[in-house]
């Protein structure tokens, strides 16, 4: 089956069918090549429900967590988006399809170049991937209209939720290896306001404001 049916069929099964309603996110997911952002070797699996190994002791993340991340984070065309763990660089596409002005920021420099590598064969060359620890953010910047975490945090990192406008959404798994939840945080005017919160199970965020330690996990 070539990519595309490939491709079609993950959106129907995978997002659609679990609940993703958001139109524009299942539209982006059907355009970026996944396939492009795995090993070559893995080419065959890359629609499958799974995160799959890139290096590193890391994963790109299964496809239904980018698009509940994706939807949760409101992305709009010309939204100020920061990815926070580059990965593959594969949800930083999905961002970009959205018409978002997409930094993202990886830890592991290794993975930041092959990202980049990715992001320009698939057509999303203007991407910023940044290398650092993004559990501090992409300070010089802020703000972010949304910020996405695709590693699991200790708690809430002040220094994202402070890197947001007002309005502005926090998309973040929260919790250590026994369980996770991804929290949807609104800043507010008031504080921060926990909008949504489902069960998840993403790598550790390690870093200043994750966990202290090496990075891991699947
Ligand atoms: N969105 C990625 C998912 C990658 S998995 C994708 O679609 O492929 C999470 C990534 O977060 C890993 O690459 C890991 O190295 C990175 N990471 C963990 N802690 C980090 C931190 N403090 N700053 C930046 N990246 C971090």
């Amino acid at each position: 089956m070539g990519y595309e049916r490939l491709r079609e069929r993950m959106v129907e099964r995978q997002l659609a069918r679990r609940g993703i309603r958001d139109e524009r996110v299942l539209e982006a997911m059907r355009r970026v090549p996944r396939e492009r952002f795995v090993a070559p070797g893995d080419r065959p699996e890359a629609y499958d429900d799974v995160p799959l190994a890139i290096g590193a002791g890391q994963t790109i993340s299964q496809p239904y967590m980018v698009a509940l991340i994706a939807e949760a984070a409101a992305v709009r065309r010309g939204s100020k988006v920061l990815d926070v763990g580059t990965g593959s660089g594969y949800a930083a596409a999905v961002f970009a399809e959205l018409g978002a002005d997409v930094h993202t920021i990886e830890r592991i420099p290794e993975l930041a170049e092959q990202a980049r590598e990715n992001l320009r064969a698939a057509g999303y060359g203007d991407v910023h991937v940044h290398v650092g620890d993004g559990s501090l953010g992409v300070p010089e910047e802020a703000p972010f209209d949304a910020i996405a975490v695709a590693a699991a945090a200790p708690g809430l990192p002040p220094a994202l939720y402070e890197q947001l406008v007002t309005g502005g959404r926090l998309v973040v798994p929260v919790g250590g290896p026994a369980g996770q939840r991804l929290e949807v945080v609104v800043r507010t005017p008031e504080g921060p306001a926990v909008v949504h919160s489902v069960e998840c199970r993403f790598v550790p965020l390690v870093g200043a404001g994750g966990f202290r330690g090496r990075g891991g996990g699947r």
